[in-house]
């Protein structure tokens, strides 16, 4: 079996009066969201990163470019629909998905499941292979200070094969 590791980090300035989307999942009562040219979910974006890394096909900024107005206010989970794509033509699977958020707002903990399931439903994974964890800044540095929300993801492929 082949396997494969590659890990994504992102980050988005959170701004008043932006909807506010992670993993996928719409945080409706949060009053701050993830600027971006995108939908700016950053956990999305630190998961296709992780993707394209473990698959060896680049990264998120060559492939959907925030220059391009293609891309323009793109829902995330469709950029992620299609470098899934990209990496099961390489013939890999996925064995596990590890996710940390750093925030302030918006609260991750009680949405984290239907996250898990929104990427889940994506990725053609059951739930449990995916882990979404949350911290925050302890009142230091930039995400301590509410001004973005960091995201970083491990992601473990194979190619199934013994
Ligand atoms: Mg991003």
């Amino acid at each position: 079996m082949k396997i494969r590791i590659g890990q994504g980090w992102d980050r988005h300035v959170l701004v008043e009066g932006r909807p506010c989307v992670l993993g996928g999942v719409l945080f409706e009562e949060c009053s701050v969201g993830p600027l971006g040219h995108s939908d700016g979910d950053a956990l999305t974006h630190a998961l296709i990163d992780a993707l394209l890394g473990a698959a060896g096909l680049g990264d998120i900024g060559g492939l959907f470019p925030d220059t391009d107005p293609r891309w323009a206010g793109a829902d995330s989970l469709d950029l992620l629909t299609r470098v899934w794509g990209l990496v099961q033509k390489k013939s890999y699977r996925i064995e596990n998905v590890d996710c940390t958020i750093i925030t302030e707002l918006p609260k991750i903990s009680p949405r984290a499941e239907a996250m898990r399931e929104k990427l889940a439903a994506v990725l053609e994974v059951p739930s449990d292979q995916i882990s979404i964890k949350a911290t925050r800044g302890e009142g230091v540095g930039p995400e301590g200070r509410g001004e973005c929300v960091t995201a970083l993801v491990v992601v473990l492929l194979s190619t199934g094969m013994d």
